[in-house]
């Protein structure tokens, strides 16, 4: 039997669920039949946890005959495979962590089990979170549904194609300097990574630990809100964690926009940037006047520029330290023919890694150690400041700042996998973001021969409302999102 309920958002399927017009375990069942069929094309999930999956959508099915409401109970989700789930292998798709099972949940899949989410599995990834185009993963590379050859942006790729190809509701990534916008961005799907601790990291595998963030990937920014509704909130267990009220984020979403001011940071139209992309965002920019905002288009953010240094010696030097625990001994991927105990840790580290790892280790290492410490990573830790501070300022003359989320659309698998730089150039939208702890999402916006552009609107710390609000009031007045990749 073929039907559509794959496709169904969280929203509309949790109407039919309350309604006993589908039941979980059907759902489940077309999500599994979809990944049947596509999966062999676009390789995005590293496990399926079907048997699981039913047993949680029969419960499910329980928990709404006896009057459970909640809108997430019995929809299935993909989780991230850099996101700790317990008792199901948790590989952040490294040969490193390949057979590590964690005994514990992190905070968001607890959160989302007490909403009686289906765990259907967990999705592939750049290995540790790093890259922005899912090569790096030691497993497999994961493809774009809107065009197999091309890549679907990373490191969360697997959870935005997954979303793309309906092989699943909504799914979980991370985003460290753009992985979960990127990625959502190239598979035309909405992603939002929220403030910096807004979103407990316990359970998370640590990459860069002062930038990294949990958010949700959804079919539209409805579901993006319910999501962060399940997810956010303060966890004792995360010592990052803030304890402020969390409120309801659907309560946001109008679509008038009256009132609202938008800045355009002319540095975010970067040189080399695809025409089609440029074009696309200033008119998705006059969509938002029309519906009421006022936009200012000649913003200047000047230390934009220097964000992708900052990005590339921060992030590669907590990378540094927080790997640090991958030494053979602990858990994790062992090399046990070795006759010293130095021998046996350098191995495990040579076998157990991949090259882009090892890159980000010893770019992490080498800016940390005595004698260039000043030199590379104060400095990057005061331009980074400077560019919190060059945010605040903005932000006291706009609600928000638009931009596109990639200069570019999907680019060919294998075009910038031996060309690092290129490769990091593919995140200067996002990057700073992260650096500032900002929120930010990433909603379809166009398409250029036939691939798909996203759009970054970026808030103050903690006004993810006024993002999802922008971000639906333009999602209503388009049809972007509704357009499907036919795989
Ligand atoms: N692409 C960036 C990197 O390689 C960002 C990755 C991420 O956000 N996890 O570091």
């Amino acid at each position: 039997m073929i039907n559509n309920h794959n496709r169904l958002t969280i929203h509309e399927a949790h109407r039919l669920l309350k309604a006993k017009q589908l039941s979980s375990v059907e759902l489940t069942k077309a999500c599994l039949e979809r990944i049947r069929r596509v999966e062999p094309k676009v390789h995005a999930l590293v496990t399926i946890t079907d048997e699981l999956a039913l047993r949680q959508a029969q419960k499910a099915d329980e928990l709404i005959a006896a009057g459970d409401t909640n809108p997430l109970t019995g929809i299935p989700v993909l989780i991230k495979d850099n996101i700790c789930t317990k008792g199901i292998p948790t590989t952040c798709s490294s040969k490193m962590l390949e057979n590590f099972v964690p005994p514990y949940d992190a905070t968001v899949v607890e959160r989302l089990n007490n909403c009686g989410a289906v765990v259907l599995g967990k999705a592939n990834m750049d290995e540790f979170a790093m890259g922005s185009s899912t090569e790096n993963s030691a497993l497999f590379t994961t493809h774009n549904p809107w065009d197999l050859s091309r890549v679907p942006g990373g490191s969360s790729g697997g959870s935005a194609t997954a979303v793309a190809a309906g092989e699943i509701i909504y799914a979980l990534g991370s985003d460290t300097g753009g992985s979960i916008r990127q990625p959502a961005g190239f598979c035309s799907v909405t992603g939002l990574k929220p403030t910096y601790s807004r979103v407990s990291r316990y359970g998370l595998v640590a990459f860069a630990s002062s930038l990294d963030q949990i958010g949700p990937l959804t079919q539209d920014v409805t579901d993006c809100a319910l999501v962060l509704n399940a997810i956010a909130d303060y966890d004792s267990r995360d010592s990052t964690s803030v304890p402020y009220p969390t409120p309801d984020y659907t309560q946001c979403l109008s679509t008038n926009l009256k009132g609202l001011r938008i800045g355009v940071p002319k540095e975010y139209f970067v040189e080399g940037m695809q025409t089609e992309v440029e074009t696309a965002i200033r008119t998705a920019i006059n969509k938002l006047e029309e519906l009421g905002a006022r936009a200012e288009w000649e913003v200047s953010l000047p230390h934009t520029p220097y964000a992708l240094a900052v990005y590339y010696i921060i992030a590669p030097s907590e990378a540094s330290a927080n790997l640090a625990r991958y030494d053979g001994v602990k858990y994790g991927f062992s090399y046990l023919d070795a006759d010293s105990m130095w021998e046996a840790m350098e191995k495990t580290r040579q076998y157990g890694f991949g090259a882009e790892v090892k890159r980000r280790i010893m770019l992490g290492t080498y800016a940390l150690s005595a004698g260039y410490y000043d030199a590379y990573y104060l400095k990057a830790q005061k331009v980074r400041t400077l560019i919190r501070q060059e945010f605040d300022q903005a932000f006291d003359k706009f609600d928000a700042l638009v931009t596109p989320t990639s200069p570019t659309v999907p680019f060919k698998i294998g075009e910038k996998i031996d060309d690092p730089l290129q490769m990091y150039l593919s995140d200067v939208c996002t990057l700073p973001i992260n650096i500032a702890g900002l929120p930010a999402i990433s909603i379809p916006a166009g398409f250029a021969d036939g691939l798909p552009i996203g759009m970054q609107i970026i808030g103050k710390p903690f006004a993810e409302e006024t993002i999802l609000k922008i971000a639906y009031a333009y999602e209503q007045a388009t049809e972007w999102h509704k357009r499907k990749p036919k795989i």
